[in-house]
């Protein structure tokens, strides 16, 4: 049985990083492995679309969430967390974890964050003593969980203006979503390898800005492997602190290098018409989208139709077809299944994927014209 991956994370890795990640290791403090992370830094630069040094971690992207808590904020410091799902509920934890006081601002899952209740606790506190003020804004671009996107570039006008820093979480966003971190004025953009920059889980990206650099210079949480400080310091000599993850850096570059020569506005037109098809396709089934106003076009969201167990229709779909998606999580399992554009996810495996879903949702006695997801999903893939 061959194995298709429309999951939002792993997604499948283009044949030349397999390649070049199956090489011989070599060792990373050579000129051979500097050249590399030369090369990777200015690829990861144009992708988060920053001037900005991009810090590499060996971790998967929660690791870089954690440190952009304990490498920026010191004790006493406050925040504000956006939670509309399972990611932005992490930041929550994670300030929890450190023992940081936020600011909640609770989003109905499938709705995204309106920018003017950010701006209205920042103002609220503007006129109180400074040093006790809102440090960081935490808020996820594509909130995976519920398959929303959430408009940044609103964001980043109130943050600029603030004391705060504006952090956000693009692990699933980066390179399937437009996303311009200098000129939009976002401090912190963190990332990670499985998403839309087509690498196996393993590495995790941090971008700072000069008001984000500043802050983790003062940051006194504790912290020891996600200090920034050393990353930053280690990245400007062309060098990591500590063994980085060789042969993810060199798959890595390999995926890099694909993107530059598509370049990225292309990739970002290639996902939105992909996650159109989709979506196309599920209106065409006479499904229903979980977040039809505030979508993402680097995982689409689908309520599962009545009379249909989700939990049983993703796991179908994957152990009997070989076509992965994603079910829902936390309180939306079983109640939406997720189908994932992002990356290298080809046209190819969207046709194999409706294909597959109109076969088992047949199954389960769901009624439609079979062929109908797929003429409307190919309508959308000719134009
Ligand atoms: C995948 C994902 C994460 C978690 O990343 P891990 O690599 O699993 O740690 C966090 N936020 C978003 C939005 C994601 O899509």
């Amino acid at each position: 049985m061959k194995n298709y991956l429309l999951t939002p994370g792993p997604t499948p890795v283009p044949p030349a990083s397999l390649e070049a990640m199956a090489r011989p290791i070599i060792h990373h403090r050579t000129p051979q492995f500097q050249a590399i992370l030369k090369e990777v830094e200015e690829g990861l630069k144009y992708v988060f679309q920053t001037k900005n040094d991009v810090l590499i971690f060996a971790s998967s992207g929660t690791g870089a969430m954690e440190g952009a808590v304990a490498s920026l904020l010191s004790p006493g410091d406050k925040a504000i967390v956006v939670r509309g799902g399972k990611f932005g509920e992490r930041w929550g934890e994670l300030c929890e974890a450190y023992g940081i006081e936020f600011a909640a601002i609770d989003v109905e899952w499938g709705k995204a964050v309106d920018p003017l209740e950010i701006k209205k606790i920042l103002e609220g506190q503007a006129t109180s003593d400074k040093r006790q003020g809102i440090k960081a804004v935490y808020v996820t671009l594509c909130e995976t969980s519920t398959g929303v996107t959430t408009d940044i570039e609103a964001i980043a006008r109130i943050t600029k203006a603030q004391q705060a820093v504006l952090v956000v979480d693009a692990i699933s966003a980066l390179g399937a979503v437009p996303l311009k971190t200098d000129e939009w004025g976002i401090d912190v953009v963190v990332s990670g390898s499985q998403k839309g920059l087509m690498i196996p889980p393993g590495l995790a990206f941090v971008s700072l800005s000069p008001k984000a650099q500043d802050l983790a210079q003062k940051s006194k949480l504790p912290k020891y492997y996600f200090d920034f400080k050393a990353y930053k310091k280690s990245i400007e000599k062309n060098d990591t602190p500590y063994t980085p993850a060789v042969n993810l850096i060199i798959g890595l570059n390999e995926a890099l290098r694909m993107i530059i020569k598509e370049g990225l506005e292309n990739i970002i037109s290639r996902h939105q018409k992909h996650a159109r098809a989709v979506r196309t396709a599920m209106k065409a089934l006479g499904l229903e989208l979980f977040a039809p106003d505030v979508y993402s076009d680097a995982v689409t969201s689908v309520r599962v139709p009545e009379g249909v167990d989700g939990t049983k229709l993703v796991k179908t779909m994957r152990d009997t077809h070989g076509v992965a998606i994603a079910g829902g999580q936390a309180q939306l399992k079983g109640k939406i299944f997720r189908i994932a554009t992002m990356g290298h996810i080809t046209a190819d495996d969207l046709r194999v994927g409706i294909d597959t879903l109109e076969t088992v949702l047949l199954e389960s006695g769901y009624k439609f014209e079979k062929g109908a997801g797929l003429k409307a999903l190919e309508k959308i893939l000719e134009q």
